[in-house]
């Protein structure tokens, strides 16, 4: 066994989103790590007897990207019902395995579940890391852990049909206990919750609240004290600040999230993950899926998605870490459109190209406590890398074009452009 690396990538534009966002030029990997990122003329050095040498082309490379909110077991959902009664869980782990494949193929060799359905994230996560299946590093969901009643609780009593494909139905501080411990035995890396509401589910509007703070803390604790992450779905100033408060530690969206609750996420090191793609999403296709003008109109997403734009802003300003993860996977908001999300951090929030790439790489690796192995490109980390045929940094919509992305995960291509690097 030799010390030459197995390949040496060089001539290119290598953005290592490291603490001085260096740009270097080449880098060298062995046994699935990189180990020397710098100058093309220093990397080249290194070259050995079996070092496979590509000249990049002044192509660029990022690190690989992380999906921070995705579902690997939506599949081109149209109703609420296919969230839940028409999916049976054989199938959603098969359409889980297939936008998994996808995922990956889109640049994103890493993923933080926000919810699965029968929990299939556990399975699946499993099957990708035995090599069975490809796929980004994953994070496994529970289902989700609901109020009675609250968002993901949609079906009146009298149907007595339950939520057992979605939800975890759980009320009080001990039966959300005994529900995160449940979760954790099965296999969950991500306790998920629903304190908020959301404009499409008519019985939770946008400003419903549907869990105190006692009961939220409780979660906080138990998923704490078995060392996994805290996710909240709240979109209201109400349960945005609930969020806060317990100390969730991602919270998704809080849209309306007040000023007071902003500064409480910032000083306590919280993620927000704000989806923000979702809303345009929904109001440019959702009326093709039958989405009405009473979900989509002035007081609904026209307003919310007004807000988000402001509430992020100063999200932002305040140094909240904000990851792209956009809750692909619904009809008007399809698997593998994952990139779009990254844009709306440019074109709406206001961040560069480079905050953008850094918010969807090392923040996204920070969340998923990955940030010892992936997230940057630097020597030691795992060499999870995409090659991009264009410069993000210049237009970052060229990340939305798989054509265009050779990706590497482990060290491998595990995708290329056609005759590339394979
Ligand atoms: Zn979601």
């Amino acid at each position: 066994m030799g010390l030459s690396p197995d390949l040496i990538l060089h001539s290119g534009k290598i953005v290592t989103v490291d603490d001085r966002f260096t740009i270097a030029q080449a880098l060298a990997i062995k046994d699935g790590r990189i180990v020397a990122v710098g100058r093309s003329a220093d990397v080249r050095k290194l070259a050995g007897q079996g070092s496979k040498v590509i000249d990049l082309k002044g192509r660029t490379v990022i690190p690989g990207l992380v999906e921070a909110h995705i579902h690997l077991s939506y599949n081109n959902v149209k109703v609420i019902a296919d969230l839940d009664l028409n999916c049976p869980p054989e199938y959603s782990t098969l359409v889980s395995a297939k936008n998994a494949e996808l995922a990956l193929s889109c640049g994103y060799t890493a993923a933080r579940s926000a919810g699965s359905v029968h929990g299939v994230d556990v399975a699946l996560k499993r099957a990708i890391n035995e090599g069975l299946y490809p796929g980004p590093r994953l994070l496994a969901a529970s289902r989700d852990i609901v109020a009675t009643g609250g968002m993901s609780d949609w079906n009146p009593s009298y149907l007595k049909l339950g939520m057992d494909g979605l939800a975890v139905i759980a009320d009080g501080a001990d039966q959300i206990r005994t529900a995160v411990r449940r979760a954790i035995k099965d296999g969950a890396d991500v306790i998920k919750c629903y304190v908020g509401g959301d404009a499409l589910l008519p019985h939770t509007p946008i400003a419903d609240c549907t869990y105190t703070l006692a009961e939220v803390q409780a979660l906080v604790d138990e998923t704490h004290m078995r060392g996994r992450i805290a996710s909240a779905h709240v979109r209201g100033a109400r349960s945005s600040r609930v969020a806060a408060e317990a100390g969730v530690d991602s919270i998704e969206h809080a849209t309306y999230a007040d000023d007071e609750t902003l500064r409480m996420i910032a000083d306590r090191g919280l993620f927000l993950v704000p989806g923000l793609r979702y809303l345009y999403s929904i109001i440019e296709n959702g009326p093709r899926f039958g989405i009405t003008e009473d979900i989509v109109g002035p007081s609904g997403l026209r307003d919310e998605i007004k807000q988000a734009a402001d509430t992020y802003r100063r999200a932002k300003d305040l140094g909240i870490r904000m990851c792209p993860g956009g809750d692909f996977g619904f009809a008007w908001n399809p698997h593998g459109e994952y990139a779009k999300d990254i844009q709306v951090f440019v074109d709406v929030i206001g961040f560069t190209p480079l905050e953008a790439i850094t918010c969807a790489t090392r923040r996204g690796a920070e969340l998923m406590r990955m940030q010892d192995r992936i997230g940057t490109l630097a020597a030691g980390k795992l060499a999870d890398l995409v090659v991009v045929d264009g410069d993000p940094l210049k237009d970052i919509t060229v990340l939305q074009d798989r054509s265009r992305l050779s990706v590497m995960k482990g060290g491998r291509f595990v995708t290329s452009r056609q005759g590339d690097y394979s």
